[in-house]
């Protein structure tokens, strides 16, 4: 959870984050907000950068390797047994339960996650994009066919019997820290057409859907001011968004533990654990609406 890093800040700090972004969101009223694994840690699902936007961990599993190779598809599903369930079990955060209650006090035009575990949605968000798409459920890379994760893992726990019951810590996509000889795991292909299944996420070195990121753009066009919270903005896909919104001069926030690429465009910046300072800012905004 959030002590330790929380520990780390001050209570006089919080509050004087927690205000200023009050202050941002009261006076933009329409936010257009990008979320990223920062959000996400508070739910036990790790980073995989580290506050100054270096990898903390080795890089996750590139697009077109997943399609090429066989051994990285096995490696993948067979580290994904393990990782996929407890990605399954997160609890949403007081992050996500923040950003949910902005959106129904009707300061959110759009919410825009990099994340792929939906727990936004799980908070009661109702207006997000997937940009890097969405972990639970798989699909065919040659016909389309789409079907639950979790069934697919326990077809391939089944059939694998040897590499269920793994313990390892996992990755913000499911994936997991194993490594063993994957040679002898049997992946499933689509049974449809005996294509390759894949998760319905965006790969590095994939590219977001254009509709997608089409709709996504809309959004933030409407909006009055854009927010980062919990994302360095390292990947382009995100962060060219403020890039973008700032060539338009809206105003552009962040609130995260660490650098962000988009630094020198930032017209506030909050360096904060994030789910105290959304609690405060929502209790802020909360109290003063109620005495107007
Ligand atoms: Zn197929």
């Amino acid at each position: 959870m959030s002590a330790a890093y929380t520990a780390a800040y001050s209570a006089d700090a919080i509050a004087r984050a927690g205000a200023a972004l009050a202050a941002f969101i009261r006076r933009e009223q329409r936010l257009w907000i990008i979320t990223g694994a920062g959000v996400s840690t508070d739910s036990g699902i790790p980073d995989y950068r580290d506050a100054r936007g270096e990898w903390k961990r080795s890089p996750p599993v590139q697009h077109g390797d997943f399609m090429a190779f066989e051994a990285v598809r096995q490696r993948y599903w067979a580290r994904a047994l393990a990782g996929f369930e407890a990605m399954r079990r997160a609890p949403v955060s007081g992050a996500h339960r923040a950003l949910a209650e902005l959106e129904a006090m009707g300061f959110v035009e759009q919410l825009v996650t990099q994340n792929v575990d939906r727990l936004h949605q799980r908070a009661g968000s109702r207006r997000v994009i997937d940009l890097h798409g969405r972990a639970d459920t798989v699909s065919c890379t040659s016909c389309g066919y789409s079907i639950m994760r979790y069934a697919l893992h326990a077809e391939m726990a089944a059939r694998n019997p040897a590499f269920t019951g793994l313990d390892a810590g996992h990755a913000p996509d499911g994936d997991a820290d194993i490594e063993l000889d994957f040679s002898t795991f049997e992946v499933i292909d689509c049974r449809r057409c005996g294509g390759i299944f894949k998760p319905d996420v965006v790969y590095y070195g994939d590219v977001v859907p254009k509709a997608r990121r089409e709709a996504a753009r809309a959004g933030l066009f409407r909006a009055n001011a854009a927010l980062a919270v919990g994302t360095s903005l390292m990947v382009f896909s995100g962060y060219r968004f403020f890039r973008d919104a700032h060539a338009r001069g809206m105003p552009l926030a962040s609130l995260s533990l660490g650098v962000t690429r988009a630094d020198p465009m930032l017209s506030e910046k909050w360096c904060a654990p994030l789910t105290p300072v959304l609690e405060y800012a929502v209790a802020q905004l909360k109290q003063q609406s109620g005495a107007a």
